[in-house]
């Protein structure tokens, strides 16, 4: 069988699916070939001399899509050609192929893609619908991805703050350390937990869930709380929506620390709904002038209401960056990363040499294959907790 990586061709987008090292160790299982096509690990640092060491070969796109049983991708495949981008183009895709790639195909906005795989005949799986269960831990792109976003926030908000992260008694004067604050702390709360942490500042978190109490406090920070009780954990382990009196008195907690502290990160998600309003405009404007606020929620509308996704903006002299790509932004260890997840996931399915095979009795395969050789795979509800 043949494996092809396409360049991915998404506006800001630097990552690549598979490595040097993946390839060569693809080539060690028995896959026939990996084909690279020209320049697709560029941008992640990985040159084509290094593919070709590791014994791929590299070639134009049209012969990845053409050429291969199974194309390995970081974001699904455009579904037309255009002057600007004519290679991230399936149409060459063989009846029957197999195309592995994050793809969030329960979004309306996916449908298009899901339909055309369908169409094609095509066995599509999607990375972000493997369930986070003990099992499938290795090829969590989520929390990998996650775990990067949650330190590049750090160095983001400590590119745009003016001063140092860490406290320093110097010749030159006293210097207080830094103040952070981390709302949510799942996987990326917990990275920019330690981060910052590391980097000296002072960090406090907060979450809805009882369990991140211990999480929080065992990485060095405080774990600041309302005195409303309510437990925040819905299924799986996942939060679910807090009542209106919750997140009231939530950002009431907020809106005093907004005025103490001298970065945000914001982090709150609930699975398969908008982000919750945590930070208003009144809140920004109550920060001291050079703070910085960082939200991660910025793809599924923020958790502040001036953050503009995608973008960093100023708001009466505070920084909101509101970038959706920041785990492209450390694109040789995102590319790492997700290399390994989706390789292991590959070899998964390939136990033998020469072997491909889906097994749909297996709870982790079900749960994130999308078509199997054409028929769509309704979703499965989530695991309960
Ligand atoms: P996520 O990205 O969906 O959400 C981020 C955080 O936001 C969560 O911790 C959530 O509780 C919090 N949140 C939601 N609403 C909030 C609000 N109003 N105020 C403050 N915080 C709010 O979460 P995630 O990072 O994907 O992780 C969710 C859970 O899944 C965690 O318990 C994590 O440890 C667990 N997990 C388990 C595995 C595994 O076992 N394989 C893998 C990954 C994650």
């Amino acid at each position: 069988l043949v494996i092809g990586v396409p360049t991915e061709v998404r506006s800001g987008e630097r990552r690549v699916a598979i490595t040097p090292q993946n390839a060569a160790l693809l080539l060690k299982k028995g896959f026939k070939e990996v084909l690279i096509e020209h320049g697709a690990g560029f941008q992640a640092e990985f040159p084509a001399h290094a593919y070709e060491e590791a014994g791929a070969t590299l070639v134009n796109a049209s012969r990845v899509w053409t050429d291969s049983n199974i194309v390995l991708k970081i974001r699904p495949p455009r579904l037309r050609s255009t002057t600007l981008s004519p290679n991230n183009f399936m149409e060459g895709f063989r009846e029957g192929g197999v195309i592995i790639s994050m793809l969030q195909p329960n979004l309306d906005r996916n449908k298009p893609i899901v339909d055309a795989y369908a169409k094609k005949g095509l066995t599509s799986f999607a990375m972000d619908m493997i369930p986070r269960i003990t099992r499938a831990q290795s090829f969590d792109v989520l929390s990998s991805m996650a775990n990067i976003a949650g330190y590049k926030a750090v160095l983001e908000a400590s590119n745009h703050f003016g001063r140092y992260m860490t406290g320093q008694t110097t010749a030159a004067g006293k210097v207080p350390p830094c103040k952070v604050l981390v709302i949510g702390a799942g996987v990326a709360g917990l990275s920019a937990i330690a981060t910052a942490r590391r980097m000296g500042a002072i960090v406090r978190g907060f979450d809805t869930r009882s369990a991140a109490r211990e999480q929080v406090q065992s990485l060095g920070a405080e774990f600041i709380e309302v005195e409303i009780e309510e437990e925040g954990s819905g299924g799986g382990g996942y939060a679910k929506v807090m009542s209106k009196e919750f997140i009231e008195a939530e950002m009431k907690l907020f809106m005093d620390q907004c005025k103490e502290v001298d970065i945000v990160i914001t982090t709150a998600l609930i699975p398969g709904r908008p982000a919750p309003t945590l930070i208003t405009e009144e809140m920004v404007a109550a920060m001291k002038p050079g703070s910085v606020v960082v939200d991660l929620a910025a793809e599924a509308g923020g958790n502040c209401e001036i953050t503009v996704p995608g973008q960093l903006s100023h708001h009466k002299g505070v920084t909101v960056i509101g970038y959706t790509d920041l785990p492209s932004r450390l694109a040789t260890q995102a590319s790492t990363l997700y290399s390994n997840n989706i390789t292991k996931y590959l070899l998964s399915m390939s136990p033998k040499e020469k072997h491909f095979g889906v097994d749909l009795h297996d709870e982790v395969i079900r749960r994130s294959i999308v078509t199997h050789n054409g028929a769509l795979i309704p979703a499965l509800p989530p695991i309960a907790p």
